[in-house]
C-alpha cells in the first residue's frame, strides 16, 4: 500500500505506523493509499523550519519576477501532466474524470495568476510635505497555514498557496485525511525548487492535528476552507494569538429562477448547479427559488432531466460520481429517507447500488418539494445531489427567501427582464452573484468569498494577494544636501 510522506523541513517524513489513516477511492471503497497522522512534534518541527526558512536571507533574497517565474513554470508542468493529475483527483474524490480536469486546469490557472501578479504587487506613496517621503510598503505576513477541504482538493490548494508564495510567503498546507494525494504531488514537485520550510505539507486528522496548527503562536495567517464549525474553531484558536483568519466557509446558494427567464438556460444552469461534485461543493445552486406561475412546468421538465442523469464510478466519466465516504453517505441517505416518509421527495430519494461498484457511495440525484423555508431542508448544508425548492410570487418574496438562510456564498438570477436582474443582484447578500449563468467557467480572476456564515475576506483575484501581505509605512524625512 502505498504510504505518502509529509513534507517538513525538506525532508519526506512518515508518522507512526500505528495511526496511519486509509485513503479510499469513493467510486469503489478501495483503499488507495495511507497517510501519516501528525503528532505535535510534526507541526512544531514544521513552524520551526517554516520561521528559519522565512527569516533567513535565501528566500528574502528571490525576487518578485523569480517567484512568479517558478509558479508560472509549475503551471507548465501541471499541464504537461494534466491526465495523470486528473486521474489522481478522479480516484481521490470520486469525481467524474472531465470534473477532475477542469480542476486541473484551474489550479495551472491559479499558480499562471498568481505567478504574473508576483511582481505586480505595488504598495504606494502619500502626500504628507515637502521634505517628507511616505511610502506603503506590501511585506509578506510570514508563516501562512492553508487548511483544505476534501471536495476540491487541487483548486483550494492551489488559490491559496500560488497567491502565498507569490507574495513571498511561507506556507503550511495540511490536507484533507480522506483527500491528500495532490496536494502530495504539488509537494513532490516544489520540494527541491523552493528553499526547504517554504512549503511544507503534513496530513491527519483534523481534529487532532488541526489545532495543533491553529493555536500555534509562531504562525502570522491561516487560511481556513471548510464548515462552519470548524471555521468558528479555527477563529477561534486564531483569536488568542491575534492571528488573521481568512475563512472561507459553506453556502446554502439559491438558483432564483422568473417567469420571464430562458427556460432551456436556467433549466440547464439550475441541474448542473447542483450536480457537479454530487452536489459536494461550497456554492452548489442548493436552493431553487421558482416563480409561482411556471413552478408546475418547469418542475416536471427538471425531474424529467434528473431523473436521466448518469451516475457512476469516477473513470466512467458519467454526470455525477459518487459522494466522498460512508459519513457523507450514511448522514444524506437518511436524511432522504426521512424526506421520502415527510413526502417531500419530487424525483430520486433512493441510494444506488453499482454492479460492480457495491462498495461505492453511491445516491440519486433528489428534488424536494413541499419544505418550509425554515426547515433544516431548506435552511442547512445537505452536501450532496440534494436540490430544495421553493416558490415566490413577487420579487420581494424571492429577495426575502434568497436571504432567508445563514449563508451568503452565491446567488444564481434568471430573468431576462434588465431591471428585475439588477434589482434582485443589489439586494441579494451573497459574495458572488450570477445572472442568466451560474459560476461564470470557475473564474479564477473574481473575488470569492461569503457574506454572513459563508466566511471572511475573500479569495481567487488580485484582491486576495492583500490576504498573504501587511502594510508598513515608512516616512523619510530628506532635506537639500548643504542643510546636513
Ligand atoms: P471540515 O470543516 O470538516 O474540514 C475542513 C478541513 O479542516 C479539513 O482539512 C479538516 O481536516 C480540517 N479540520 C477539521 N477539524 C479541524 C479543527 N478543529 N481545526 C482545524 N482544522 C480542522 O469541512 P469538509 O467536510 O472537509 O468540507 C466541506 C465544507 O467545506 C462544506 O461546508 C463546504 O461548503 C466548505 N467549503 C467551502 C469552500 C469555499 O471556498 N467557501 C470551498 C469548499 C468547501
Amino acid at each position: 500500500m502505498k504510504k505518502i510522506p509529509m513534507l517538513i523541513d525538506g525532508e519526506w517524513v512518515h508518522g507512526d505506523a500505528q495511526t496511519y489513516l486509509d485513503v479510499k477511492n469513493p467510486s469503489t471503497g478501495e483503499v488507495i493509499a495511507q497517510i501519516s497522522n501528525a503528532s505535535k512534534e510534526h507541526v512544531e518541527e514544521a513552524v520551526r523550519a517554516a520561521r528559519v526558512a522565512f527569516e533567513r536571507e535565501g528566500w528574502r533574497q528571490w525576487k518578485a519576477y523569480e517567484r512568479g517565474q517558478l509558479l508560472i513554470e509549475f503551471a507548465h508542468y501541471i499541464r504537461k501532466h494534466a491526465e495523470e493529475w486528473s486521474l489522481l483527483e478522479c480516484r481521490d474524490v470520486g469525481k467524474p474524470l472531465s470534473q477532475a480536469r477542469a480542476d486541473i486546469e484551474a489550479a495551472a490557472r491559479y499558480f499562471e495568476f498568481y505567478g504574473g501578479a508576483a511582481d505586480k504587487v505595488m504598495g504606494d506613496t502619500i502626500p504628507i510635505e515637502d521634505g517628507l517621503l511616505n511610502a506603503v510598503v506590501l511585506e509578506p505576513v510570514g508563516i501562512t497555514v492553508h487548511i483544505v477541504p476534501w471536495n476540491y482538493p487541487i483548486q483550494i490548494t492551489a488559490r491559496s498557496v500560488a497567491a502565498a508564495i507569490a507574495t513571498g510567503n511561507a506556507v503550511i498546507v495540511k490536507s484533507a485525511e480522506d483527500t491528500p494525494l495532490t496536494t502530495h504531488a504539488i509537494a513532490e514537485w516544489l520540494a527541491d525548487k523552493l528553499p526547504k520550510g517554504i512549503f511544507q505539507h503534513i496530513t491527519g486528522l483534523g481534529r487532532e492535528v488541526g489545532p495543533y496548527l491553529t493555536s500555534h503562536p509562531d504562525i502570522n495567517h491561516i487560511t481556513f476552507t471548510g464548515s462552519v464549525p470548524t471555521g468558528i474553531a479555527v477563529m477561534k484558536a486564531a483569536a488568542e494569538n491575534v492571528v488573521p483568519v481568512t475563512l472561507e466557509l459553506g453556502g446554502k446558494s439559491p438558483n432564483i429562477v422568473f417567469a420571464d427567464a430562458n427556460m432551456e438556460q436556467a433549466l440547464e444552469g439550475v441541474v448542473r448547479a447542483i450536480i457537479q461534485n454530487a452536489g459536494q461543493t461550497c456554492s452548489a445552486g442548493a436552493r431553487l427559488l421558482i416563480e409561482e406561475r411556471i413552478k408546475e412546468s418547469f418542475i416536471s421538465r427538471l425531474a424529467q432531466r434528473f431523473q436521466v442523469i448518469q451516475v457512476g464510478p469516477g473513470e466512467a466519466d458519467m454526470e455525477m460520481g459518487p459522494l466522498l465516504n460512508e459519513q457523507q453517505y450514511t448522514k444524506i441517505t437518511a436524511l432522504l429517507q426521512q424526506a421520502k416518509v415527510d413526502g417531500y421527495v419530487v424525483t430520486g430519494g433512493e441510494p444506488l447500488t453499482l454492479a460492480g461498484y457495491e462498495n461505492g457511495f453511491y445516491v440519486q440525484p433528489t428534488i424536494l418539494d413541499g419544505v418550509d423555508p425554515n426547515d433544516p431542508l431548506a435552511q442547512e448544508e445537505i452536501f450532496g445531489p440534494v436540490l430544495t425548492v421553493l416558490t415566490f410570487s413577487t420579487v420581494e418574496e424571492a429577495i426575502a427567501l434568497a436571504n432567508s438562510t445563514d449563508y451568503g456564498l452565491v446567488a444564481g438570477i434568471w430573468s431576462q427582464n434588465i431591471d428585475t436582474a439588477h434589482y434582485v443582484a443589489s439586494r441579494v447578500q451573497a459574495g458572488q452573484v450570477f445572472v442568466n449563468n451560474y459560476g461564470a467557467a470557475g473564474g479564477i480572476q473574481m473575488p470569492f468569498g461569503g457574506y454572513k456564515k459563508s466566511g471572511i475576506g475573500r479569495e481567487k483575484g488580485f484582491v486576495a494577494l492583500r490576504n498573504y501581505t501587511q502594510m508598513k509605512n515608512i516616512a523619510i524625512r530628506y532635506a537639500p544636501p548643504n542643510q546636513h
